[in-house]
């Protein structure tokens, strides 16, 4: 089994100089190779993925596709070679062309990894990056694979990072734990507070330290492989099931009748205001002072307290869903980017200049009226709670079922009659059978039925087969123009990672 445990460090003053120090240095690094990245595509773009070793053309390092990961460098993955390309010197000059120190088998390297044997030159070429231990600066490329992956599933393109983005780095070995004191390559014995042991047999395998407002935390990720993971609860063995509707007066209704409230934490009237004088008393201070510093400071460490408070108060109601005598719990698939976008805007079409054009002033869209509800909902932060049922749900054997909730609100539950009209805030009249009953318990009726159908479904069908969801969200498909780093598929005649089979020989086609 694979867990996180979070605690708090208590670095020395050199150590958290130091630490801050490196924070620095393995940003420029990271916005270097992303940099990298990004003007290798381009010139891929533009050149085309030609090979210069196949066209035996005059080798330049802008033609070269070695040289287009920049980082230069052995192209090839060595596994059973014994040529290696000296580091730092551009792929052609090497190579004997006639006797190509590779064959199709090996494949060809990623960015990541030329990237992770370009870290000796840096430290060569800029010696302070010595003082980094060499698994950090590793995990800090790896960091960037992690977000082209993400990129290439349909998430954003990666971003530059700044001082407020950029917060944390993490080890990948030589963490050790010896009483209230952590060990970290190159950082030397710190102190921490030992807020909860870590269990015997587990092995540490890795640690992310992070900066926070009011100071440092390590995440220790341990593992112990002879305790079993968590295994949720098969469908089919499910017999009592509870159903949650997510809100924002209250914060969830169950449906047996049970609702908890919201505390609104980030937006009822004490922390508003508290956010606002001190939100205040940084723009009220001379800019870029040590003075206007401290004071936005305070602002973090607020908005540091709401979080923690909020998170709190998660996990308590978490664990009081959870902790109901039921084998599943049923919440809504909630799509909570499309609540939280703002509202079209208008143009006004009829107010003509006297050119005849329209003066394209704008009318009132009612996004100054949905700016609230949109805090409000960020402030429920429903995701997360739904993060955190899930998995006490798994740590308890039960299960969690997300569910279609469209119209669980306005849909009769006496005759099925749906519509708008039925519901008036939290009171809900039928308007064709006038049946009556709270509408948010209702909705988390409506859920639990549901999730009771989508079981009997799947015990009829099997497991594998589940009904379509219409509001599961597909990943997008990206347009080809976007920017791609070769980590992309791309089959072009000179690129030896294109797999064209000779059909004769059945063999991959190798670089004549
Ligand atoms: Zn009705």
């Amino acid at each position: 089994m694979l867990t996180n445990y979070l605690y708090k460090l208590q670095p020395n003053v050199t150590q958290t100089a130091e630490m801050v120090r490196w924070i620095d240095m393995l940003r420029s690094h990271y916005n270097w190779c992303l940099n990298d990245r990004i003007s290798q595509y381009y010139q891929q773009f533009i050149q085309g993925d030609y090979c210069d070793i196949r066209t035996k053309a005059e080798a330049c390092p802008i033609t070269c596709f070695v040289s287009k990961n920049g980082a230069s460098g052995e192209p090839w993955k060595q596994d059973n070679q014994n040529t290696v390309v000296p580091m730092g010197e551009y792929c052609l000059l090497p190579y004997d062309l006639n006797n190509l120190p590779y064959s199709g088998k090996t494949p060809r390297r990623s960015v990541g990894d030329i990237q992770i044997t370009a870290l000796p030159v840096l430290k060569v070429a800029r010696p302070w990056y010595a003082d980094i231990d060499s698994t950090v600066l590793q995990q800090n490329v790896k960091r960037l694979d992690t977000a082209y992956e993400n990129f290439f599933e349909g998430k954003g393109f990666p971003k530059f990072k700044n001082r407020s983005n950029f917060t944390s780095f993490t080890y990948q070995a030589g963490v050790k734990v010896s009483g209230n004191k952590i060990y970290l390559s190159k950082l030397g014995w710190m102190r921490f507070h030992d807020s909860r042991p870590i269990p015997p047999g587990f092995v540490i395998k890795a640690a992310t330290v992070r900066k926070r407002q009011d100071g440092w935390y390590i995440s220790v990720r341990i593992e112990d492989k002879t305790v079993p993971d968590y295994v949720p609860k098969p469908l089919s063995e499910v017999n009592k099931v509870i159903g949650c509707d997510l809100g924002i007066v209250k914060l969830v209704h169950l449906s047996d009748g049970h609702q908890i409230d919201n505390p609104k934490i980030a937006t009822n009237k004490k922390t508003r205001r508290m956010l606002k004088v001190r939100q205040r008393r940084v723009s009220r201070k001379k800019k870029n002072s040590n003075n206007q510093k401290k004071a936005s400071r305070a602002v973090g460490r607020l908005y540091k307290k709401i979080t923690d408070k909020r998170q709190a108060y998660q996990w308590n109601i978490a664990n009081e869903i959870v902790s109901r005598n039921v084998d599943a719990i049923g919440v809504e698939n909630l799509n909570i980017a499309g609540m939280l976008k703002r509202c079209k805007v208008k143009v006004d079409v009829n107010e003509v200049c006297p050119k005849g054009e329209s003066t394209g002033r704008f009318l009132p869209n009612g996004q100054s009226r949905k700016k609230h509800l949109n805090r409000a909902i960020s402030d429920a932060s429903w995701n997360e709670l739904i993060l955190k049922i899930e998995y006490l749900t798994v740590k308890r054997g039960k299960v969690l079922v997300k569910i279609n909730p469209k119209n669980s609100s306005i849909e009769c539950r006496n005759c099925g009659h749906t519509d708008k009209s039925n519901r008036d805030k939290e009171k809900f009249l039928c308007s064709q059978c006038g049946f009556y009953e709270h509408a948010d318990i209702g909705a988390a009726k409506t859920i639990r039925d549901r999730v009771i159908e989508l079981i009997e479904y799947q015990k009829v069908h099997g497991d594998c087969v589940e009904p379509a969801d219409k509001t599961a969200k597909r990943p997008k498909k990206r347009k080809e123009k976007s920017a791609r780093s070769t980590l992309s598929k791309r089959v072009e005649p000179g690129n030896p990672k294109s797999k064209g089979e000779n059909p004769e020989t059945g063999i991959q086609e190798d670089i004549a």
